[in-house]
């Protein structure tokens, strides 16, 4: 598809250039019947000195003959041929090469005007005239002379090439023009596209600029931008509903839990304990799903501040994997952590904790009995220094196609939701986190090849334990 610049240019070039070559065509159609009527002209003094010529001579004897004819002047006339026919059109006489008269069409029946003929005689262009011979007051011979028009054209030729340069450099020009018009007239509209481009659900209080010139691209901007208004007032008040909502079902769900709690130790039969138990289980998985429904509202809304301090990560990750030691000992799951030094970075301490356990909580829940998880912490050697907490595991891996979705909200893989509890909140929540403190999560994984979660979180050169 033709972009609309492409389409300005090109109607633009083609209006102008037909245009131009209308105009150059009937200048020069103009300027041809004008050398024509000078040729007529001259041919016409010419005639009009023969049959006078002939009119003198025609009581001589031996009349009529060519060579009576040689001393009249041509008038600068180039190789003009004469011959003379009879009013039955018989011929008297007649120049060499001017014997042809089948591409000579004349007007039937008149012969007492002057007429006038363009013909083609051996491929040259031939101006002919005929004309009258009165002898005695009476018409009795045509005299036709004939030129060659080869002077007409050279005449026009400075005329034929200046329109052969002409409309190729108007057309160009004007091509150039139409392009450089649209250009400055989408200018403020690719501006408008650029800023809307990079206006997402988060950053929805991004407005476009509008041109100063109330025009249609600024009638477009405005309305685009009331539109904006109007869908950053609709997420605004269903975030704030989820929050509230979320909000309020956390102190029902804490009571519920502690009285279900109470229950399950008090209750005598073993059926009616299990059952409770159960209860109880899916209280917890639903109070931290309304906790994660809460983390990613107060994040959408921008509410959720960090609270930066210096951290240790060698000693965050230490507590975490001895957060998760227990659930990986029932899972048969081996758990290693390798430090290669001491690493402070500024952050905040709770979310970055809720990060590494959520990664380890997953390699340990999609890992099946005996198989191993590392999580490993190096400082990369490049500029900028980067500290990488790696966490590995040999579980199922995860598919390159759902690489990206996996941190997507409610995401779940096809096994997990069946095989395992959980959200599908968790990954989206940690990659927020993260990239508030200005790192990424990089995901390294392959079908039945085990996944590696890089968390890759920024060092600067003052956080270097020791260095004050
Ligand atoms: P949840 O674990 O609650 O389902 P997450 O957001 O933590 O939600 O993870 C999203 C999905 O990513 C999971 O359902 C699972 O399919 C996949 N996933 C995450 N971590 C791993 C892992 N270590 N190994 C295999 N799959 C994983």
């Amino acid at each position: 598809m033709l972009s609309i610049k492409a389409k300005i240019v090109i109607a633009y070039t083609f209006v102008f250039g037909a245009l131009l070559t209308g105009f150059a065509m009937l200048t020069y159609a103009a300027a041809y019947d004008n050398e024509v009527a000078k040729l007529d002209a001259r041919l016409e003094s010419h005639a009009d000195k023969i049959a006078t010529e002939l009119e003198e001579d025609s009581h001589e004897p031996g009349f009529p003959s060519r060579t009576a004819l040689d001393s009249i002047q041509t008038g600068g006339l180039p190789a003009v041929k004469v011959r003379l026919l009879t009013l039955d059109r018989n011929v008297v006489f007649a120049d060499p090469g001017f014997s042809l008269e089948s591409d000579v069409k004349w007007k039937k029946g008149t012969v007492s005007n002057a007429q006038k003929s363009t013909a083609k005689i051996a491929r040259k262009k031939i101006r002919i005239m005929q004309w009258p011979v009165e002898i005695d007051d009476k018409i009795q011979y045509l005299v036709q002379i004939a030129a060659p028009m080869h002077d007409v054209e050279d005449n026009l030729e400075p005329m034929r090439v200046l329109f052969l340069v002409l409309i190729p450099v108007g057309l160009m020009l004007s091509g150039g023009a139409a392009y450089l018009i649209s250009v400055l007239a989408f200018r403020p509209m690719m501006r408008m596209v650029k800023t809307a481009e990079t206006i997402s659900a988060t950053t929805l209080d991004a407005r476009l600029d509008l041109p100063n010139v109330k025009d249609e691209v600024h009638l477009l901007g405005r309305a685009l931008n009331e539109m904006i208004d109007r869908i950053d007032g609709a997420i605004k008040s269903q975030r704030q509903f989820v929050a509230d909502a979320s909000h309020e079902l956390r102190t029902p769900l804490t009571i519920m839990k502690s009285e279900l709690e109470f229950a399950h130790r008090t209750a005598k039969r073993s059926k009616l304990k299990e059952t409770i138990g159960t209860s109880v289980a899916e209280l917890d998985h639903l109070s931290s799903l309304v906790n994660d429904l809460l983390t990613l509202a107060r994040l959408d809304g921008a509410q959720l501040k960090l609270e930066i301090a210096p951290i240790r990560l060698d000693e965050m990750l230490v507590e975490c994997v001895q957060a998760v030691s227990g659930v990986a000992k029932r899972k048969g799951v081996a758990l290693k952590l390798f430090i290669e030094e001491a690493v402070e970075i500024r952050g905040d301490q709770k979310k970055l904790m809720s990060v590494f356990l959520n990664l380890l909580d997953n390699a340990i829940k999609y890992s099946s009995k005996n198989k191993k998880v590392s999580a490993t912490l190096t400082i990369s050697r490049g500029e900028p220094r980067k500290a990488l907490i790696v966490i590995k595991d040999n579980g199922p891996g995860i598919p390159q196609s759902e690489h990206a979705r996996v941190f997507t909200r409610f995401y779940r893989g096809s096994q997990s939701r069946s095989q395992t509890e959980g959200s599908g909140l968790g990954l989206a929540i940690a990659q927020r986190f993260v990239e508030l403190h200005g790192g990424q999560i990089v995901l390294q994984s392959a079908e039945g090849r085990g996944s590696t979660f890089t968390v890759e979180l920024p060092v600067s050169d003052d956080s270097r334990p020791g260095v004050s």
